[in-house]
């Protein structure tokens, strides 16, 4: 090729590349305002930007591209709660997770920073790149931060593979535990769980379950001793199914040790030092850790004047601020069943705010559900709402959710992931409604 043509080819491409670029610029991710921004694009982000922008579509005012933004600098989005079926053995880790970008609808502008300051009184919010975006309304849905270091020695026991500690709270360990699990002889199994607020409350005595079950079947059953020692004052916090689970555990023969919140762990000699409720400590030995990390509200909102007092997500000083999920001050069990309660009702109150100026103000009754794994093949389908007062959607039909049955098992390995991953984060997808979107006191437009 002569050289005149190959600098001609070349002028080529850097004109097409610089079209490219002055394309990108102009595009819906790099604007300083939006009509609606969402922070995070997790289970609660995702699936109530969609759920907002199929709104205003049925409602026959749609939204153009890009006037939803949704903020997340996480490569990839995560179904938590697979983890659980990770650590028994039941999924590969590799299934609970998808790159975030191919997650985004081109309607929604993403935005792959994370927000660093929220300043509702400019409705605005600032970047940790220093980028100010300003919004009409802004939904945070950061989710909560998981304190691995507040146990001390805990990350170190994690990080060494022959430890013997493991968690399903991440995806990095969530392996681990299946790996531990199964590989245990003898010896003894402490499962534990912190006090105070946790996402999924259930997950750290389901994966005892698993655990002791497997044990059974395995034949190892009386070689291996499993005891749950947690902070907490019960097996979980409605009498209902706490009850339930007791008799398992006493049934079972497995220990329950309550008031008991772990401290501290010493992976050299596998002790785990538990504080309890007079302030004393005890240390306890063991052969296999499964450690439920203490929980609480992340700094970035921590430090907003979005918080209250406690550092979750408080928004009805500001208009047209709506929160969702782990990072709200809900009083309510945080799980990915109470988003598919709580993402309706916060987009009609948004978009009738947007559409009308007047907050319809549809209220939230705490609807949550626990899906209590208690074996291979069975599980204890919690469902409740505020005050900790069952609201069963399936008993009418299939009996008394307490009572452990396949169906809810299958439930929660096969129905959940599959309506998570192609449902509810397009927005499409209702919980205990299934498809069908919860009817509201009429806005402007109801849409079917
Ligand atoms: C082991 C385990 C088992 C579980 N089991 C169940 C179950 O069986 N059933 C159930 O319903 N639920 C279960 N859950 C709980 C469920 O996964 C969570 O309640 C749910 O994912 C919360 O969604 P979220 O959007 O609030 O937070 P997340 O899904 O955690 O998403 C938060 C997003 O916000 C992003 N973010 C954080 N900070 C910022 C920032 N400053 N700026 C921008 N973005 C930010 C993060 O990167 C993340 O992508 C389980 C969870 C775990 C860990």
């Amino acid at each position: 090729m002569s050289s005149a043509l190959l600098a001609a080819r070349k002028r080529a491409l850097l004109g097409s590349r610089s079209v490219v670029s002055s394309v990108r610029w102009a595009s819906s991710d790099s604007k300083d305002k939006y009509k609606i921004v969402v922070v995070g694009a997790g289970s609660g982000g995702l699936t109530v930007a969609n759920q907002i922008f199929n709104r205003f579509k049925a409602a026959g005012t749609p939204l153009n591209e890009g006037d939803i933004a949704i903020l997340d600098a996480n490569e990839y989005h995560y179904y938590q709660p697979g983890w659980t079926l990770v650590g028994a053995g039941l999924k590969q880790k590799t299934e609970t997770r998808q790159p975030l970008k191919s997650l985004v609808p081109s309607h929604l502008a993403h935005i792959p920073e994370n927000v660093q300051s929220f300043t509702p009184k400019t409705s605005s919010i600032t970047t940790a790149s220093g980028r100010t975006i300003s919004y009409e309304s802004l939904v945070v849905a950061t989710g909560l931060k998981t304190n691995w270091d507040n146990i001390a020695g805990l990350p170190k026991a994690l990080a060494d593979s022959s430890s013997g500690v493991s968690s399903i709270y991440s995806y990095d360990t969530c392996d681990k535990v299946w790996h531990d699990v199964d590989a245990l002889r003898s010896g003894k199994a402490i499962f534990t769980q912190p006090a105070g607020v946790i996402k999924c409350a259930g997950a750290p005595q389901k994966i005892m379950w698993m655990a002791w079950d497997r044990y059974q079947k395995s034949g190892r059953g009386d070689q291996i001793s499993v005891d749950f020692y947690t902070g907490m004052p019960s097996m979980f916090s409605v009498k209902k199914y706490s009850d339930a689970l007791n008799e398992l555990r006493i049934q079972r023969g497995v220990g329950g040790l309550f008031g008991h919140n772990l401290v501290a762990v010493d992976a050299d000699n596998r002790k785990a030092t538990f504080k309890k409720g007079d302030g004393s400590t005890v240390d306890v030995d063991y052969t296999l850790l499964h450690v439920s990390p203490p929980m609480g509200p992340l700094d970035a909102i921590k430090n907003s004047p979005l918080a209250d007092e406690a550092g979750w997500a408080y928004e009805p000083e500001y208009g047209n601020v709506w929160a969702i999920g782990d990072c709200s001050s809900l009083p309510t069990s945080k799980t990915a069943a109470a988003i598919t309660a709580q993402a309706p009702i916060l987009t009609e109150n948004l978009f009738s705010v947007v559409s009308t100026g007047k907050d319809l103000g549809v209220a939230y009754d705490g609807y949550t559900s626990c899906p209590l794994l208690t074996g291979y093949g069975q599980l204890m389908l919690a469902e409740f709402k505020y005050g900790l007062e069952p609201k069963e959607s399936f008993a009418e039909y299939l009996g008394d959710q307490k009572t452990p049955s396949r169906i809810y098992y299958h439930l929660k390995k096969d129905l959940f992931p599959w309506a998570y991953w192609n449902h509810m984060i397009q927005g499409r997808w209702f919980g205990s409604h299934g498809f069908f979107r919860p009817k509201f006191p009429a806005t402007t437009n109801t849409p079917q």
